[in-house]
């Protein structure tokens, strides 16, 4: 039997009516905000991900599902979706345009990792991308919706954590200090630390490795390292938070997994999903749009993992999704009147309702078994005596109440 891939899921009912009421809540706050969405190909060309996110870091390294196409194109399946948005954003002139572009996303994301609880290789971000303008209330805004999302599903467990990268000059200095930081300890560094340093030194404050994580409490503060310019931004963007009532710690050592972030990083986290605790992240990214060939055009985004909040909603018990019920069903008493009642279904689905009825010639009772099922407000009876004198049967199934109306009245319902 083939079966789906390793780390991938279905999503079907009543599962699926959970990911729909995400989705469309999503919609709706970015609609308020004024994001327009933006959906980019699953695929693209890999070196965009290799420029974009960078070789040294996990996703590049070990994680892309890249393979070649006929015409021999080396193309990869979305990890991420920043790079597609700059890459997007570049090739169809928007900066000409517009001084500020703000979209939004929900699309599914691509990496070849270890699977457990709330780590798939086929994952479901939403986010955002505001690509023009350096401006600290968009990193802000990026915080507040990504919170603001996790508040509408009531999350409580939830810490929100923000950093100041500064810019590429001091991280540069940065680096130098911390490598000096490490290099007498580097023999007691894990063999993934000791692969960073060389790679991307930054990465370490990332290591699970309870060692390296001793060894990193006494590293050097990169937020004193920061220039005015950076602190006065990095300073607004908390001045702002505390404003719209956002709680946050700031962590000096919340680096990020990719290599473009630049000045704010923030992450929030939920204490109710195990070990991947991480239910969004984010950052400013102003060298990537350049990087990736277009101008020097600021840009600060976040994205949010849709399994990891359903997983931590569902631990939390946190919030009631509804599951839709059919308006109504229409039972069939007797057999020859099929078309009848295929009839009157389509007649109340073209009116806007949710209607169903038997298609497989069964018993009343197997019919009022799924209207039952199927959490139907009324069902309309067809057949019998009333059917000939031009009636039906019509049942509040909620409070049992029940009365004849005339056949020629379903199209007024
Ligand atoms: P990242 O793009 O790595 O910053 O991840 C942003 C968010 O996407 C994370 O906080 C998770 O909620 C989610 N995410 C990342 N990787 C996975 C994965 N393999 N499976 C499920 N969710 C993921």
């Amino acid at each position: 039997m083939i079966k789906a891939i390793y780390g991938t899921k279905d999503i079907f009912s009543p599962e699926v009516f959970k990911w729909q009421q995400i989705e469309q809540l999503v919609r709706n706050v970015f609609k308020n905000f004024n994001y327009q969405e933006i959906r980019t190909p699953i695929f693209e060309e890999t070196s965009l991900f290799k420029r974009g996110i960078g070789d040294s870091t996990d996703i590049v390294g070990k994680e892309m599902y890249t393979f070649t196409d006929k015409g021999g194109t080396s193309l990869t399946l979305k990890p991420e979706m920043t790079a597609a948005v700059v890459r997007a954003y570049i090739e169809h002139n928007f900066y000409k345009q517009s001084t500020l572009d703000k979209f939004y996303y929900i699309s599914p994301m691509f990496r070849q990792e270890r699977p457990q609880a709330g780590r798939l290789r086929q994952f479901h971000q939403f986010g955002a991308e505001a690509l023009g303008v350096k401006s600290p209330e968009l990193d802000a805004e990026m915080i507040y919706v990504a919170y603001y999302i996790l508040k509408s599903f009531n999350l409580k467990n939830l810490a929100v954590k923000i950093n100041s990268l500064g810019k590429n000059k001091e991280r540069e200095i940065f680096k130098n200090e911390l490598k000096q930081y490490l290099s007498s300890k580097l023999n007691l560094l894990s063999e993934d630390s000791k692969k960073r340093f060389e790679t991307n030194v930054l990465r370490i404050f990332d290591s699970k490795d309870p060692n390296d994580i001793e060894i990193m409490q006494n590293a050097p503060n990169l937020l004193e390292y920061i220039d005015e310019e950076s602190r006065k931004h990095f300073e607004q963007v908390q001045k702002l938070l505390n404003l719209l009532n956002v709680p946050f710690e700031i962590d000096h050592k919340l680096v990020r997994g990719l290599d473009y972030y630049t000045e704010t990083t923030f992450e929030i986290t939920s204490s109710s999903v195990g070990s991947q605790s991480a239910l969004c992240g984010g950052g400013r990214y102003d060298g990537l749009v350049s990087q990736l060939g277009g101008p020097e055009i600021p840009g600060v985004g976040f994205a949010a993992g849709i399994e990891r909040i359903l997983l931590a909603i569902e631990n939390e018990k946190s919030y009631e999704f509804s599951i839709p019920c059919l308006d109504y069903y229409i039972v069939r008493l007797d057999n020859n009147l099929i078309d009848k009642v295929y009839y009157y279904t389509t007649l109340l689905r073209n009116k806007n309702y949710t209607v169903d009825c038997d298609y497989s010639n069964r018993s009343v009772k197997a019919q009022m078994r799924e209207a039952n099922k199927a959490n139907a407000n009324y069902v309309i009876f067809i057949g019998g005596e009333e059917f000939t004198n031009g009636q039906c049967s019509i049942k509040n199934m909620k409070t049992g109440e029940q009365k004849l109306i005339p056949l020629d009245e379903i199209q007024y319902l």
